[in-house]
């Protein structure tokens, strides 16, 4: 018997025909000796849906207000549910985050996970209850309700499951695992049956968006055993089978697949600015960046150029959403502390990383990189390294041939 957490995204939650499966799945899980918590997200849409209807109002919510709204899809979903699970004979019950209690810093729409007390869940556990917890949302110390941010239902789940000290997590989605590359851009890219943790939080930050990043952050903080996996197979299909479907997140490295490269991401909506000509003198990055940072911009890739004649240029990457946001702060700040220098950028580039542990031990990656992007006489705009990733920006125009040709380039296709 083991103690195990399954998330159900907004997907599977879509429809009360998809709940009442979800409800069969976990009774089959029960059924089997298991003691199961069930963290399931709103039904999908219905998170837009109520931020919608805030912004009807106005079109910068308050947060906390927000989080009121925008909390309630999740509840609805754990009581739906439960009703399905009762409907089918199991004993089960429905709880808010508020109720577990899931404390929360005050951050409203991403407010950080503290504490979750688990006696109530395992008292419920104990009595043979199938325990349904709200996705997303939590409460601060003062008792408002929170949310994580959008996606955060998998580090709900994550959280719980680190919580109770779970056996496994299995995060059951609408895709049947973690991909070498996202297929619909490769069509031979493969399912991974297992991935390091380490990759995932890369892939997860790098634009792959089957987890939150959050969530792999706690799976590796508290080595959760986690799993991602279908939930749109039989729901009764068998249950050895599915326990070892999809792709585990591991935390034993001498177990990988031997692959040097594990995956590919890629990030489409990328924006590139670069500050022409700024004086070479301490404070300058600061100058540059403090204003982009004041507007809560994420900056990515960061370069600067040698100087020439005591003048260098100043060059980094953020979201494309925030390209005009950022260029105008710069505009505000920068010309007036930087005398005449001068402020151009693309918003039309894509930043394509490939991500694998054994780069550690394997020399010729970035070359091999590089070449094949020459062969197809893509150009390079701007380069950045972690020890088991290398990124390259490059012309949006560009970014599915990029990955197409790396995939292959690094046998990705071949188990
Ligand atoms: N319902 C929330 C959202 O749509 C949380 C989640 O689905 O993970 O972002
Ligand atoms: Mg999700």
């Amino acid at each position: 018997m083991a103690l195990i957490v399954h998330k159900y995204g907004g997907t599977s939650m879509g429809s009360i025909e998809r709940i009442k499966n979800v409800a069969k799945r976990v009774a089959k899980w029960h059924d089997a000796g298991h003691r199961i918590v069930v963290v399931p997200s709103a039904m999908s849409g219905e998170t837009n849906r109520l931020i919608g209807l805030a912004k009807e109002i106005t079109p910068q919510p308050d947060p906390r207000e927000l989080d009121m709204i925008a909390s309630t899809g999740e509840q609805v979903s754990v009581g739906l549910l439960s009703l399905a699970l009762q409907a089918i004979g199991k004993q089960a019950v429905s709880y808010a985050g508020w109720q577990v209690p899931i404390l929360t810093d005050s951050a409203y729409t991403k407010a950080r996970i503290q504490s979750i007390d688990d006696q109530k869940v395992r008292r419920d556990l104990e009595d043979n209850k199938i325990v349904i917890i709200t996705g997303f949302q939590g409460v601060d110390e003062y008792g408002n309700i929170s949310t994580l941010g959008r996606g955060g239902s998998d580090t709900s789940a994550v959280a719980v499951a680190a919580a109770l000290k779970a056996d496994e997590c299995l995060i059951y989605t609408d895709v049947d695992g973690i991909y070498t590359t996202d297929p619909r851009i490769v069509s031979e890219a493969r399912r991974l049956s297992r991935i390091s943790f380490e990759e995932m939080l890369e892939l997860a930050s790098l634009g792959s968006k089957v987890l939150q990043s959050r969530s792999v952050e706690f799976a590796g903080n508290y080595r959760v055993p986690t799993r991602v996996l279908s939930s749109l197979t039989d729901p009764l299909m068998d249950l050895e089978q599915e326990a070892n479907s999809g792709t585990l997140i591991s935390f034993e490295e001498e177990n990988m697949e031997q692959a040097v490269i594990s995956g590919i991401a890629f990030n489409r909506d990328e924006a590139k600015i670069t500050v022409l000509g700024v004086p070479d003198r301490p404070g300058v990055a600061y100058q540059i960046l403090g204003p982009v940072a004041d507007a809560n911009i994420e900056v990515d890739m960061i370069i600067q150029n040698q100087s020439v004649d005591g003048k260098t240029d100043f060059t980094f990457t953020v979201p494309r959403g925030d390209y005009d946001k950022a260029v105008r702060a710069l505009n505000e700040h920068v010309r007036g502390h930087l005398g005449e220098a001068n402020i151009v950028g693309d918003n039309k580039v894509s930043k394509v990383s490939v991500v694998g542990v054994g780069m550690r031990s394997h020399v010729g990656v970035a070359s091999k990189m590089f070449e094949t992007l020459s062969k197809e006489g893509i150009n390079i705009l701007m380069i950045s390294t972690s020890e088991i990733k290398i990124s390259v920006l490059i012309d949006e125009k560009y970014m599915e041939l990029a990955v197409r040709a790396l995939h292959k380039a690094f046998e990705l296709e071949n188990a």
